[in-house]
């Protein structure tokens, strides 16, 4: 994912559009400024869960096939994005491209001029690509976990690595920008990874969105998902190789500040709203705790002081960007000159962390999984979707 590219971290400087900078920079502070409290940088789309991989660390592939089989359709996709006033539209999943009508939802949005991230494994992006068009606003996201073996071992396939980096010399050979999404598990490496990031630089990708793996309640894969500590010592580890370089991160300088432990920062759920076949999905990205039936319905009526670090036992581990890049954007906007210094600088990789938030306070996780998703059938059954199925891909 993904994630607002407000800034970006690196040791030297690579090409960001600074229409885009400057589009989402003004955006926030039109936002912040006016006194909106709860505003969102990115609407997380997931116009299907279907994939055609099946990875270890996946939460939304179990489903059963009628969800599956189910999709938001162009005209839902685009009111959604009429309704929220986000700059950035990411299309995630599932796999977006099997879904028939992306490339209409993508051109949709793009008029709409939003920054369009379309998140992918790239396992069709040969087949589907003459479907679209490079353009400022449009930027190809592929999925890539790590070199060849941690990759093909994080989504469970063999050759899906060389197949990615295939489709991304291949989607650059013809214009367009490219970024790559990089989930790091705890068995992640960092000297590997920081090959893996060089990699990525000999082959023209822009720019890395990094996620720290959170163990979402419906992962089945939990036991390699970071907790809070590993997570920071990871990314300490990955920054100090990565001085010098000329690595490009998607993420804000101060979100990577707090990947490394600099940073004491309580989740933004509010500011990546998800939207996807169920409805508006409550609390956040990660988490699926209940249904909105609109936009503003979502934003007025959740309950957000009950979501975040130390006030709910799922929230617990999350470092995620979808929680606090958000958050990262907001202190960089209360402290510029902290959130300057650091992006010149880089992140701190040694010497004492700045404290966790306390969670001998949070409430306890529900587990209401098997009760939501009976409701959510009845609705998408109510609605129709799943007995009027499309083919897909
Ligand atoms: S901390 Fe925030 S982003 Fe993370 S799971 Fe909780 S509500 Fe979602």
């Amino acid at each position: 994912m993904i994630r607002p590219p407000i800034s970006k971290h690196r040791v030297k400087p690579v090409s960001v559009p600074l229409h885009q900078t400057l589009r989402i920079g003004l955006y926030v502070m039109r936002q912040h400024f006016s006194g909106v409290k709860h505003y969102p940088l990115v609407l997380m789309m997931e116009p299907l869960f279907r994939c055609n991989l099946t990875c270890a660390g996946c939460g939304k592939i179990d489903y059963p096939d009628s969800i599956l089989n189910s999709r938001i359709s162009v005209e839902e996709a685009l009111a959604s994005i009429d309704e929220c006033p986000a700059p950035v539209v990411v299309m995630a999943g599932g796999e977006p491209l099997l879904h028939r009508e992306m490339d209409q939802i993508v051109k949709g949005a793009i008029a709409r001029k939003k920054f369009v991230y379309l998140c992918t494994n790239a396992l069709l992006l040969e087949k589907k690509i003459d479907l679209y068009e490079p353009n400022p606003y449009f930027t190809w996201t592929v999925h890539l976990d790590g070199n060849r073996e941690d990759h093909d071992r994080a989504v469970s396939r063999d050759g899906t690595f060389d197949q990615a980096v295939a489709a991304i010399k291949l989607a650059k050979s013809k214009g367009f920008r490219v970024n790559i999404n990089c989930t790091l598990f705890n068995n992640a490496d960092a000297g590997r990874m920081a090959e893996f990031f060089d990699f990525t630089q000999s082959i023209g990708v822009e720019g890395i969105t990094l996620s720290p793996g959170y163990a979402y309640e419906r992962a089945p894969d939990g036991e390699h998902f970071l907790n809070r500590r590993a997570t920071k010592d990871l990314f300490r580890k990955l920054f100090s190789l990565g001085k010098g370089k000329n690595w490009a991160f998607t993420q804000s300088s101060l979100f990577l500040d707090f990947l490394a432990g600099n940073q004491t920062y309580q989740c933004t759920p509010w500011g990546n709203p998800t939207r996807n076949v169920f409805g508006w999905q409550r609390p956040c990205y990660l988490l699926g705790e209940g249904y909105a039936k609109s936009y503003k319905e979502l934003m007025d009526e959740t309950d957000w002081e009950s979501y975040g670090t130390g006030k709910y036992e799922k929230c617990a581990d999350c470092m995620v960007h979808s929680g606090y890049e958000a958050t990262a954007v907001t202190d960089t906007l209360n402290n510029p000159l902290k959130a300057a210094l650091v992006a010149l600088r880089g992140p701190k990789t040694e010497g004492p962390m700045a404290p966790d938030l306390p969670l001998d306070k949070q409430r306890p996780a529900i587990n209401n999984y098997d009760q939501l998703l009976a409701q959510n059938l009845e609705t998408l059954q109510t609605e129709g979707r799943t007995n009027n199925l499309k083919r897909m891909s």
